[in-house]
C-alpha cells in the first residue's frame, strides 16, 4: 500500500467526508458509502480505459473463486482452452475441469519449472474461451505479448500485475483480479467482463445465486454486503495510481524498478533471475544464488538451504520483508508491486551486494 494512501485512511478513521463515521460504520446501502463505490469505479473505468460495454464488478471469495466462477458462467459449448504457466494456472485448470467437458492444455511451459512464457500461435477451434494467468507471481514470468484468439473470448488473470502498465482491455473478455496485490488490502475481487458474456441463463444446473455474474451485475455489486472498507481503500489506491501518472506511471515506476534489480542480478556471479528474458515479471522477481547450481549432494543442499534462510534473516534484520522464495522456486523473491518504490529496490540491491561479498 502506498504510504500516502495508509495515513490519508488514518485521519479519516474516525470521520470519513464529515460524515462523523468510519467508512467500516456505513451501511453500504447508505448515501454515504453510495459515493464511495461509485466513485472507485468511475477511477478504474477511467484509469484502466474500460469501454462502457465491459461491467466492474466488485465480488468476493478471491481470485481462486473466478477460477469457478469463469466455467459456471462462460460455457456454451463445454469446451476451453488454459495456457499453464505455473501454480495458478494449474488451479484454475483444476477448477475449470469439474464445470467444462473438455479442457484443453494448449500450451505448457512445464518442461523448464515454468522460467518462460510459451509462444503460442492464433488459437482456432470450438473453444467457449482462452484463459491466460498474465503475471505469474510465484514463477516470476509475465506475458510479454496478447495472444491472437479471434472471435473466442480471452480471460487472463491479472492478479499480481493489474495497473503495473497498461493494458488493452478490448483485447479480453474478462479480466479477474483479487485486489491484494497492487490495488487494496485483502478482500474484494475485481472482475471485468464484456456485457455479452454475461449468461442470461445459468449454463451450469444449480449454480449458487452468489456465482452467477448476472446477479452482481444486475445489483450493482450490491446483491449482498460489499467488503465497503476494502473497495474505499481501493478508490484511494486508484486515486493514487491517476495522480502518479496513471497506467503509463505505473509503468515507468515499475519498469525503472524491475531494469535495476535485473540489471544488478544478470551482472552478478553471486546470484541470477530464474525467469527467462522476454518472459521476466515487473512486479514478482525470483532469484537463486550460486550455491543452487550444485552437485545435488545432501552436503550441498543443505549449505544452499543455510545460504537462503541466512539471507531472508538478515534481510528482514534491514527492514526488508518477506524475501523467502516460493517452496517450488526455492531461493528468494522480491515482490516490487506498484507501491513499492525505487528507493527500496535500491536499498535491496545494497543489501545483496554487501551479503553477496560477506558469503562469497
Ligand atoms: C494471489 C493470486 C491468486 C489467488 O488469489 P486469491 O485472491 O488469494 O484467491 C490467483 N492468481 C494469481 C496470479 C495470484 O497472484
Amino acid at each position: 500500500m502506498p504510504e500516502e494512501v495508509l495515513k490519508e485512511a488514518a485521519a479519516e478513521m474516525l470521520d470519513c467526508n464529515g460524515t462523523g463515521q468510519s467508512v467500516m460504520e456505513m451501511s453500504h446501502r447508505s448515501s454515504a458509502f453510495e459515493p464511495i463505490i461509485e466513485e472507485c469505479e468511475a477511477v478504474i473505468r477511467e484509469v484502466m480505459n474500460i469501454p462502457s460495454n465491459y461491467k466492474v464488478l466488485f465480488l468476493q471469495g478471491g481470485a481462486s473463486t473466478q477460477f469457478a466462477m469463469i466455467p459456471m458462467n462462460l460455457k456454451r459449448k463445454g469446451k476451453a482452452a488454459y495456457v499453464n504457466t505455473g501454480v495458478w494456472s494449474k488451479k484454475a485448470i483444476a477448477e475449470a475441469k469439474k464445470y467444462m467437458d473438455t479442457v484443453d492444455v494448449i500450451a505448457t511451459s512445464e518442461d523448464k519449472n515454468f522460467c518462460y512464457i510459451p509462444k503460442i500461435e492464433k488459437v482456432t477451434g470450438d473453444y467457449d474461451y482462452v484463459h491466460i494467468t498474465f503475471n505469474n507471481t510465484i514463477m516470476g514470468t509475465k506475458w510479454g505479448y496478447i495472444p491472437e484468439t479471434g472471435d473466442i473470448p480471452l480471460v487472463a488473470d491479472i492478479s499480481s500485475c493489474i495497473l503495473s502498465e497498461p493494458l488493452d482491455v478490448t483485447k479480453f473478455g474478462l479480466l479477474y483480479a483479487g485486489a491484494q496485490k497492487n490495488l487494496a488490502p485483502a478482500g474484494v475481487t475485481l472482475v471485468i467482463i464484456r456485457e455479452d458474456l454475461i449468461p442470461e441463463e445459468m449454463p451450469v444446473a444449480n449454480t449458487p445465486t452468489m456465482l452467477q455474474y448476472k446477479v452482481h451485475a444486475e445489483n450493482g455489486s450490491m446483491y449482498n454486503t460489499p467488503p465497503c472498507y476494502t473497495i474505499y481503500m481501493m478508490g484511494k489506491v486508484l486515486k493514487w495510481i491517476k495522480a502518479n501518472g496513471g497506467a503509463e506511471g505505473m509503468a515507468k515506476r515499475n519498469n525503472e524498478k524491475a531494469d535495476y534489480l535485473y540489471n544488478y542480478l544478470d551482472n552478478s556471479d553471486f546470484y541470477h533471475a530464474t525467469a527467462e528474458k522476454g518472459s521476466r515479471s515487473l512486479m514478482n522477481v525470483p532469484f537463486l544464488t550460486k550455491y543452487s547450481t550444485n552437485d545435488g549432494s545432501e552436503e550441498a543442499k543443505a549449505k544452499e538451504k543455510a545460504i537462503n534462510a541466512k539471507f531472508v534473516k538478515e534481510a528482514e534484520a534491514a527492514d526488508l520483508m518477506n524475501l523467502k522464495g516460493h517452496r517450488l522456486v526455492g531461493g528468494m523473491r522480491a515482490s516490487i508491486y506498484n507501491a513499492m518504490s525505487i528507493e527500496g529496490v535500491k536499498a535491496l540491491v545494497a543489501f545483496m551486494d554487501k551479503f553477496a561479498k560477506e558469503n562469497a
